[in-house]
């Protein structure tokens, strides 16, 4: 069940396998790279860049394209919506997560988030649109004002690449470029709270150099069609109001185990549930050095690898072995030629270097080679003329 970074490692090499079947199902036919997301919610990236077919990524391997509503594990089926069932001698959970408000009121109804392609979609378009909103006198010019909520990753991201789109848009804009602003807001006391605090300053001083308004220690209170509303009081405009500030499992599969708050379900180390469901990813939450192991690609990735092992094993009536995690780092952008990347032992590298390093590792993950190249190319192009040559537009 499903066909993201998980569920596509485990098919991968299970297919390898001659005697035995593997079916993948998916709601959607492509396996989506969320990491560059925030490129094509900011007009960097075309949306068929980040997606790749499934069937094309597990050739051999059987798909279904379909969304799972329900898990019957006492007749060994899957349920889809089209009432349709699939039967499995083992089961492998790796449907992700998805956006969660933490119950804060007007994020679900005046906020945009950032988990899918539609989603993205509509980011860029509201971002770009809003400019020939406000050029034509429909909509106030503290429209072009954006605020992202949530300084993690994806925050920090998105926030430094609407920074270098409002500027680059003097050129087609230049009565009213100025009146644009992003300012990035977070409850805790730093940005990326899950990296090193050094990191952290450099992150947030690299924003602020790019003109990103950073304000720390400011939980949401609630938010309304163009305002929101901090806990001390303070009140921030805009057109565009983007919620990073969190992701959960899906509330579907919660009745298949023990859960913890994001929705996630515990599972041994043998990657299994009490009843002998596999749950990788996102999804799943397995306990590594006393946190649960961070719902991030990698995890999903090895997870993936592992599972695939094990059902291997439980066909040659062999033990199961416990999963173990290498921990590989974590990094983030910010902007173009800017970002922290952290390796584990304790290196930590800023600026030029560190963004190089997340271009070459973003490229290298990400699915099929017309993607790699025509990414390569975006990105040149972005480089070499972001600011004085044309960015993507929205088609309607
Ligand atoms: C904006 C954004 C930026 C991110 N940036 C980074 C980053 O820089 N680095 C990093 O390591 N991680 C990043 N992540 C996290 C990373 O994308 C996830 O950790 C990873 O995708 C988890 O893999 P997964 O296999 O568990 O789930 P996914 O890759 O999300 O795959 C789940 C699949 O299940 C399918 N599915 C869900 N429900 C059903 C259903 N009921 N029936 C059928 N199919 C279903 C979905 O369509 C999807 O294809 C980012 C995430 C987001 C949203």
């Amino acid at each position: 069940m499903g066909a993201g970074f998980g569920g596509l490692a485990a098919a991968r090499k299970l297919s390898q396998q001659k005697d035995i079947n593997v079916t993948v199902v998916d709601k959607h036919p492509y396996q989506l790279f969320s990491p560059l997301l925030y490129q094509v919610a900011t007009g960097g990236l075309p949306e068929d860049d980040i997606a790749y077919p499934v069937r094309a990524a597990i050739p051999g391997v059987s798909f279904r394209k379909g969304e799972v509503t329900k898990v019957n594990s006492n007749s060994n089926s899957i349920t889809l919506a089209d009432q349709s069932t699939i039967e499995y001698d083992q089961l492998v959970l790796a449907t992700g997560s998805t956006g969660t408000t933490f119950g804060v009121p007007g994020v679900q109804e005046n906020a945009l988030q950032m988990k899918s392609i539609l989603e993205a979609r509509v980011i860029k378009k509201q971002l770009l649109g809003m400019y020939e909103e406000v050029e034509a006198g429909h909509k106030p010019k503290e429209s072009l004002k954006v605020v992202v909520i949530g300084a993690g990753p994806t925050g920090v991201e998105v926030s430094g690449a609407v920074a270098e789109l409002q500027k680059s848009m003097k050129h087609e804009f230049p009565n009213i470029y100025k009146m644009a602003s992003v300012t990035l807001v977070e409850a805790g006391p730093r940005v990326l709270p899950m990296f090193h605090e050094k990191s952290s300053k450099h992150a947030q001083s690299e924003l602020e150099d790019i003109g990103v308004v950073v304000k720390t220690n400011s939980a949401v209170d609630r938010m309304y069609e163009t305002d929101v509303h901090l806990k001390g009081g303070e009140i921030l405009s805009g057109g565009t109001l983007i919620w990073a500030a969190g992701v959960a499992a899906y509330q579907t599969w919660t009745s298949l185990g023990e859960t913890d708050r994001s929705n996630r379900i515990k599972i041994d180390e043998n990657l299994q549930t009490s009843a002998g469901i596999f749950v990788i990813g996102d999804g799943a939450h397995l306990q590594f050095k006393g946190n649960p192991l961070p719902m991030i690609a990698p995890v999903a990735l090895q997870m993936g690898k592992h599972v695939a092992k094990q059902i291997m094993s439980l066909k040659n009536n062999k033990p199961l072995r416990p999963f173990k995690y290498t921990d590989k780092g974590q990094m983030a952008t910010i902007g173009r030629r800017r970002a922290v990347v952290e390796m584990p032992g304790g290196l930590r590298m800023h600026g030029t270097i560190a963004w190089l390093t997340w271009l070459a590792l973003h490229v290298f993950y990400l699915a099929g080679g017309r993607n790699r190249i025509s990414v390569i190319a975006d990105w040149m192009w972005n480089y070499i003329a972001w600011g004085v040559g044309p960015r993507r537009t929205v088609i309607d």
